[in-house]
């Protein structure tokens, strides 16, 4: 089964595209402040080594708008800067560089948003459209809002647009983009806002964006955690690999273990999967293989046959399987070092 994605317009943003045909791109946005340009490099260096394809940052006051030049000299993903209530900063922020502009129609008036359009079309800067129900007038919906001011940007034929419709509610975000979805071809940015600290924040996170991807919804994702930013790279990453869309490094998979289970299973699969990053930070791309750990004789043949290589464990031992054959019957304390030298010689990392 394949999820056949929405067909959307496809937008450049710094060197990257989103939309059309390119990879769903994976975003952060930092929670240093953007004057401190130091603190806010060497964050997105943290986010950029964890893999995030486009950074937001904060640009609440002229001096944050001034340094995203500054900032873009020592970075090498696309710097979006994220403006609310003052046009002022949308217009110094395109000046100095930014790669996109994120507006919110919920806080700038429709002249405004005119002439930030305008802007951006001579400079060729990209404008999200985001709207946040928090912060939409009342009584007036985000799909209006986004309309309204979808039309405004066609006036001056600026055509740069991706739309967000965000919300605190998984029901109401999906319905908002599905919505949307069919009543235009810009690209989309997912995410669901305010979902609290990461251990509710995956699971709301994970459902909702999930849900849109099925549905063949969205072409580039943040997640909102309120935490560290790296880890919100990290659970874009695993959302779009559980869905078979992108692959970042090797698949492992393991069983919850039971009464069955003559192994220390979660010690040794938190071992290789160490062991693996480490190897794929320090040799860059990786072909991604399946990787079975499993806890007995129940499934573990099962899962570990249909996988690249695998282990079925039984007492203290287990037996090794590679490309659906049994390679051999090999100690449990030498499951992590035998797996990860098998991988090695199938020359996939
Ligand atoms: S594979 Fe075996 S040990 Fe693992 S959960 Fe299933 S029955 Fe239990």
């Amino acid at each position: 089964m394949s999820i056949k994605r929405r067909k959307t317009r496809k937008v450049k943003v710094g060197s990257i595209y989103i939309g059309g045909n390119a990879p769903i791109s994976i975003q952060s946005m930092a929670k240093a402040d953007t004057r401190d340009v130091n603190a806010i490099v060497s964050e997105i260096k943290r986010l950029q080594g964890a893999g995030c394809e486009i950074v937001r940052v904060a640009v609440k006051d002229k001096e944050a708008a001034h340094a995203l030049k500054d900032i873009k000299k020592r970075i090498n993903i696309p710097l979006v800067a994220d403006i609310h209530f003052d046009p002022r900063l949308a217009m110094l922020a395109i000046e100095n560089h930014a790669d996109k502009i994120r507006i919110n129609p919920g806080n700038t008036k429709k002249n405004d948003l005119l002439d930030i359009a305008n802007l951006a079309k001579t400079k060729k800067i990209p404008i999200r459209i985001g709207l946040n129900s928090g912060s939409t007038p009342k009584g007036v919906t985000m799909i209006a809002l986004a309309q309204e001011t979808i039309k405004l940007f066609q006036r001056c034929s600026f055509r740069d647009i991706i739309i967000s419709l965000k919300s605190s509610n998984i029901l109401e975000t999906v319905d908002a983009y599905r919505r949307m979805a069919v009543l235009c071809d810009y690209p989309f940015h997912l995410g669901l806002t305010a979902t609290g600290l990461p251990e509710s924040g995956i699971v709301k996170s994970s459902i909702c964006i999930g849900t849109l991807l099925l549905s063949g919804i969205g072409d580039t994702i943040r997640v909102s955690l309120t935490g560290d930013s790296v880890k919100e790279v990290s659970v874009v990453k695993t959302i779009l690999s559980s869905l078979d869309i992108r692959r970042f490094g090797h698949e492992v998979i393991s069983c919850p273990t039971c009464g069955r289970c003559q192994v220390d299973l979660e010690g040794i699969v938190k071992e290789l999967v160490e062991r693996l990053e480490q190897k794929g930070r320090a040799k860059g791309n990786i072909r991604p293989l399946r990787i079975a750990v499993m806890g007995c004789e129940v499934n573990g043949p099962g899962e570990a046959r249909d996988s690249d290589i695998g282990i079925a464990a039984g007492k203290h031992s287990g037996v090794l399987f590679k490309k659906g054959k049994i390679v051999r019957k090999i100690e449990e304390k030498d499951f992590v070092d035998t797996l990860v030298k098998e991988i090695d010689t199938m020359g996939h990392s």
